[in-house]
């Protein structure tokens, strides 16, 4: 991080490295290829230079992004992905190999629960565990064990991992700590804080933050050595042993698998992210505002947020994420009300999937993004048939809170 704060270090990044024409924005670069006047020079820029080749590999507008996300998570280095489960995908596949343990937190997002599944299939070890309680990770740790994975809060439940005992934990049995820091955001936590290998973001979520535009990123933090990590290449074991990590995802993830973001949407996000610190601060205020009024109110049987006392991790939330808590939600509504009939009443809220919006988004979670995972593995994420999943966005409080007065009156 630069000697200023979050967010002047975000708007005036591209400035400071030298925009043609004095642009206070990195152009969007939409070449697919770069032409080199040297064919050495061109040679060089395959065997390790810095530089340009093919733009599957990245583009300056990508590379722009990505200085700005190391900036944000206080990183060595970022590789942009073109949604946040590619990065995720690049993470595990190229990370962890057949007869490979991973413990993963058991309240995850549920594609990436999805993608653990096929990871499995393909003869990776994987465990869950209750990862609010670093007990039950360390219980589940094995020889075989490489790396420990945990979301900061889990959707829709609101469960907060146990993230700096874990990265103790981690730390001690030289493990690839990796952070999923989609709902928090580096505004409220650095996963580098916590020791931390790598932290992963869809910038899809708040980050870019307006709907308009899917990405993903992978930070390495610096803090772990490669050497220690059994599976690296030797063809990426050059330079310092904490930079192996990164190349390797950057080589047989992004190159490999080719989930590139395109120059378009890294340009939207960057612009979205010159704001992000902002719209959280007031998303999150919103949402607390929002809860308090709803953990009153008789229509609702439970609200699931880390701002209420009544939270298991509401201290942890406190200390952990700048005094925030977050800006999602998860409501169960009173016996006898319907909550599809609820939903069908608000009107300022829309009735869609995503989070980390600039709008207030609403769904019934069970029977949406956590239908395909089944009534089991629901139930062991504490994911009720009624529970309506809220991601609060940066409306003007008072309208939120009429919108759901008059829903729940309405029902
Ligand atoms: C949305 C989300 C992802 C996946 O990101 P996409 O950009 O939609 O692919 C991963 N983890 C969490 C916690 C998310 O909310």
């Amino acid at each position: 991080m630069s000697k200023h704060g979050f967010t002047t270090t975000i708007l005036h990044g591209d400035r400071r490295q030298g925009v043609e024409h004095g642009a206070v924005h990195k152009p969007m670069h939409p070449s697919s290829e770069y032409a080199y006047k040297d064919a050495r020079e061109l040679t060089a820029v395959f065997q390790g230079k810095s530089g340009f080749s093919y733009a599957r590999q990245g583009t300056p507008t990508t590379m722009a992004l990505e200085a700005k996300i190391t900036a944000m998570e206080s990183g060595a280095g970022t590789v942009s992905f073109a949604t946040g489960m590619a990065a995720l995908a690049a993470i595990f596949t190229t990370l962890l190999r057949r007869g490979d343990h991973l413990v993963s937190s058991q309240y995850i997002f549920g594609n990436t629960n999805s993608l653990l599944g096929t990871l499995q299939e393909l003869g990776v070890e994987v465990t869950m565990v209750d990862a609010t309680d670093v007990a039950q990770v360390e219980a589940a740790i094995r020889p075989n064990t490489r790396m420990v994975f945990v979301e900061t809060i889990a959707n829709p439940g609101t469960q907060i991992a146990d993230l700096m005992g874990i990265g103790a934990l981690c730390g001690r049995a030289g493990l690839v700590y990796v952070i999923d820091n989609t709902l928090t955001s580096p505004w409220l936590f650095k996963g580098r804080d916590a020791g931390a290998a790598l932290v992963m973001n869809s910038l899809s979520k708040y980050i870019g933050g307006h709907g308009h535009a899917l990405g993903g990123s992978v930070t390495d933090t610096g803090l772990f050595d490669w050497k220690g990590h059994p599976n690296i290449f030797e063809s990426y074991q050059n330079g310092p042993s904490t930079t192996w990590g990164l190349t390797q995802i950057k080589k047989k993830g992004l190159r490999d698998m080719g989930g590139t973001l395109a120059a378009e949407p890294a340009h939207r996000i960057a612009v979205g992210a010159e704001t992000l610190a902002l719209r959280m601060d007031r998303a999150c205020a919103n949402a607390l505002a929002l809860s308090r009024y709803l953990v009153e109110h008789p229509g609702v049987a439970r609200v699931h947020y880390p701002g209420l006392p009544s939270h298991p991790q509401h201290v942890r939330a406190g200390e952990l994420f700048r005094g925030r808590h977050g800006a999602l939600m998860g409501i169960e509504l009173a016996e006898g009300i319907d909550c599809f009939d609820f939903l069908n009443r608000l009107s300022v809220v829309a009735l869609a999937t995503h989070l980390g919006d600039t709008r207030t988004l609403a769904l019934p979670a069970a029977h949406t993004i956590y239908y395909e995972m089944g009534a089991q593995r629901r139930a062991q994420m504490g994911i009720a048939d009624s529970l309506i999943r809220v991601s609060i966005g940066i409306e003007d409080e008072a309208d939120l809170i009429d919108d759901f007065d008059r829903a729940l009156r309405g029902a």
